[in-house]
């Protein structure tokens, strides 16, 4: 399986239906996505996932950084 935003292959099963097996949650170990087998095409297939929020592993590192939190306040 790969990943619908990053395309990597490291995907694994997260959870599943208690009952009836009726979906399963699958997350990406590369950019933590995480996407129910039952969801649209849009959202499980890597070509029709939309194009302006697909990740590129490579550049996570360029990628903003959460502001520090500031000290407390005296
Ligand atoms: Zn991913």
């Amino acid at each position: 399986m790969i990943c619908p935003r990053c395309n990597s292959n490291k995907v694994e099963l997260l959870t599943k239906a208690p009952k009836d097996n009726a979906w399963e949650v699958y997350i990406c170990d590369t950019c933590t996505f995480s996407w129910r087998n039952t969801e649209s095409e849009n959202i499980i297939d890597p070509e029709k996932y939309d194009a302006r929020f697909k990740l590129d592993s490579r550049e996570f590192d360029q990628l903003a950084q959460i502001p520090p939190i500031p000290k407390l306040k005296k």
